[in-house]
């Protein structure tokens, strides 16, 4: 059989490798460090840093696709990675948020008022034009709310664009939302795309807590209007793989959060809770194999993280004969930290 490639070897590459393998392929992991929550699924692991472009072009020579499960692989070193899927453009279009923002806007999305800025003067001027409540977020490398500031008012700025070191940013005004939600679709390289149902999402410290379908009703009003734009940004980065986009459902219509080319922390319920997951379907796509049907398979599907210490007790969940435990053989639980998950379907 063929083998797949992945850059990243976390858990993503782990649910990612038992979906190839379910469908009779061997997943070969790139990543740094000498092993990782894919390493026990994977049937090879080469460790590299994603900044040496000759080495992952050595590890992709060696494939026969190439995908990526990490957000801040190096543009630079995958772009010369003949038939990586996703291409480099939809990696980097969403690994920088002024770029990510500003495509979005492109594609009629509606983001939060935002600004890059990359100084102190600059950050004070927008938040001038944007007004407090703000976040100040880095532009690249940020992932479960690090790399993020809350500014309340003007007075914040200067202790704030130290906190994040002086990082090229962007500044974005706080929107109210009513709820948070994602749209995840698959897309193969012919252009046919597949849609799971809109996932709503809770955060508490910028992280997902617990993805959930169907979606509240507020949701619901505004989810053909999220998915079409997810439509949109997918079928202008002509990108082949899952895409994953986050929204704020507001009173006045989806605003745009942020995207990734990539199997997504608010798709997990999809093993379980979907005909088809978006694991599988991801590597259907990008191995040119038909799209499975992305329908729910009861009534509603429940995921929950296990952050940190929260994966102690995983015994006392498998007490409840409905939940489905998945954990991702990470050794210590530091604060925050997704160690596993637990998803029920009803
Ligand atoms: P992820 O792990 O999803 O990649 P991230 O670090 O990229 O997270 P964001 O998605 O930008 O972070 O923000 C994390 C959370 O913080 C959001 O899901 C939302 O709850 C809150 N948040 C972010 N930006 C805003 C905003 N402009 N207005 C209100 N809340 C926000
Ligand atoms: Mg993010
Ligand atoms: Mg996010």
């Amino acid at each position: 059989g063929s083998t797949i490639g992945i850059l990243g070897g976390g858990q993503l590459g782990r649910m990612l490798a038992i979906a190839a393998a379910n469908l009779g392929y061997r997943t070969h992991i790139y990543a740094p460090g000498m092993s990782g929550p894919a390493s026990e699924v994977a049937a090879r692991w080469t460790a590299g840093r994603y900044e040496d472009a000759k080495a992952v072009a050595a590890f992709a020579a060696q494939v026969d696709v190439v995908t990526y499960e990490f957000e801040n692989v190096v543009v630079d070193a995958i772009r010369g990675v003949h038939g990586i899927c996703p291409s480099a453009r939809s990696l980097e279009v969403s690994q920088d948020r002024a770029i990510e923002k500003a495509f979005a806007e492109e594609q009629g999305g509606r983001p939060a008022p935002w600004r890059a800025v990359g100084s102190l003067e600059e950050l004070n001027a927008a938040l001038a034009e944007i007004g407090a409540p703000a976040i100040l977020k880095t532009r690249r490398f940020g992932y479960d709310g690090k790399g993020q500031v809350r500014i309340a008012s003007a007075g914040e700025a200067a202790g704030a664009w130290v906190a994040i070191k002086g990082a090229p940013a962007v500044l974005e005004g706080m929107i109210a939302f009513d709820a948070e939600f994602s749209i995840l679709l698959a897309r193969r390289e012919d252009g046919s795309i597949v849609t799971w149902d809109a996932v709503e999402n809770e955060h508490r410290d910028g992280i997902l807590r617990c993805s959930s379908v169907p979606a509240s009703a507020p949701i619901a009003a505004q989810a053909a209007e999220a998915k079409a734009l997810a439509g949109r940004i997918a079928g202008a980065l002509d990108h082949v793989g899952v895409l994953a986009c986050e929204f704020f459902a507001t009173a006045d219509g989806p605003v745009f959060n942020e995207m990734a080319p990539r199997v997504h922390n608010s798709g997990h319920w999809t093993i379980e809770g979907a005909v088809t997951s978006q694991f599988e379907n991801h590597i259907r796509a990008i191995c040119g194999l038909p799209l499975g049907s992305t329908a729910l398979v009861g009534a509603r599907a429940e995921m929950r993280n296990l952050l940190g210490d929260e994966v102690e007790n995983w015994p006392t969940i498998l007490t409840d004969p409905t939940a489905h435990l998945h954990l991702y053989g990470k050794g210590k639980g530091r604060p925050g930290r997704k160690m596993g998950h637990v998803t029920r379907v009803g």
